[in-house]
């Protein structure tokens, strides 16, 4: 039987966006003390639109996706303040049963690592075929039938055969086809890409890629592409929200972004990434390391590693200056960085 969701279908019915995440603050409770792993991150994604949550790892971008997945480790993981908001139902406020119902349907995921993410010992068409069969209760021939077709939509080719074939039997782009292929097997409103294309060589990230947004486009998916690669999203994404610390440091339209970034760390990040023309100069990297999140720098997080630094970043935290309406930066010295200015 078909699972229904219990929350207004159709995005905008509320007035709002299809998925809100609203000063979202997540921790960790370890033995060495509480690890503050999101702290007050803010965005939205409307349908047809992808966000890119660029960051280096231990930022909080991943932390945030497994929250609206509701697939967080509770404990040593635990929401402290915050809202998250799809067809303007609160996930968090949910029961669990109707969360569950959400994902896969409503909102699914794609996970970095194909391999550890499908199960070896079950053909690839199968494990796509019980999506049908659990969700929604389709009958063992039709959801074979189904699996088959997903399998031609990503483009593994001679899909009929290769349904039986196991993990293993794929190349690294082909498994990540066919974690594509699960994600959307129920036709979700809002699809999270972590890291979907780290594992892979170069030629065949720029394929998934293309595959994700073409995937998008035909069906108005609302799209979160994860990555610390600024160089993978400048072709697929509307918007650029840029994580460190556990906060958004600069919130901007991919464009602008990669124009003229109004944070150093976007600034560094950008200027990390290799280029043609300058081949034989040697590659920049932002000094120092990501935060200590048991043990977090005083004022602005990413003093220590800042060429803009002056004494009131010790101090005071920025919060994030709208900037022309459309983007935002939590950096006191916004404007000059904006105008390359720095010390
Ligand atoms: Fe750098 Fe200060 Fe801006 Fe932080 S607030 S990014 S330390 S200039």
């Amino acid at each position: 039987m078909t699972e229904v969701l219990s929350v207004p279908s159709g995005s905008g019915s509320h007035g709002g966006a299809l998925l809100e995440v609203e000063d979202l603050h997540v921790e960790f409770r370890t033995r060495a003390g509480v690890a503050k792993a999101v702290n007050g991150v803010t965005y939205r994604v409307d349908a047809g639109e992808t966000l890119a949550v660029l960051g280096e790892s231990g930022s909080g971008k991943s932390v945030t996706a497994q929250t609206i997945m509701g697939i967080l480790d509770v404990p040593p993981g635990k929401v402290t303040g915050g809202q998250i908001r799809f067809h303007g139902a609160d996930l968090l406020k949910m029961p669990d049963d109707q969360r569950r119902k959400i994902r896969g349907e409503g909102i699914s995921m794609v996970f970095q690592d194909a391999l550890s993410a499908l199960n070896p010992v079950f053909p690839v068409g199968w494990q796509i075929a019980e999506m049908f069969r659990t969700h929604r209760g389709t009958s063992r021939s039709e959801a074979k039938k189904k699996a088959v077709e997903l399998m031609d939509r990503v483009r593994i080719p001679a899909a009929r055969e290769r349904a039986n074939d196991y993990p293993h039997q794929f190349s690294g782009g082909m498994r990540q086809r066919i974690m594509i292929a699960m994600a959307i097997a129920l036709d979700p409103e809002i699809l999270i890409a972590d890291e979907p294309t780290t594992a892979l060589d170069v030629t065949v990230q720029a394929q998934i890629m293309g595959l994700l947004a073409e995937l998008q486009r035909d069906s108005n998916m609302g799209l979160i592409l994860i990555t610390h690669d600024l160089g993978v999203v400048a072709d697929v994404a509307d918007k650029i929200a840029v994580m460190y610390g556990g906060r958004i440091v600069e919130e901007a339209p991919v464009h602008d972004l990669y124009r003229r970034p109004a944070h150093p760390y976007s600034k560094g990040l950008l200027e990390s990434i290799p280029r043609v023309d300058l081949k034989g100069h040697e590659l920049y990297a932002i000094k120092g390391m990501p935060p200590n999140l048991l043990d977090m720098p005083s004022g602005c997080a990413f003093h220590p590693r800042c060429p803009y630094r002056r004494d009131n970043c010790v101090t005071d935290a920025p919060a994030l200056y709208p900037i022309d309406g459309a983007r935002g930066s939590a950096c006191h010295y916004w404007r000059e960085v904006l105008d390359g200015e720095s010390g």
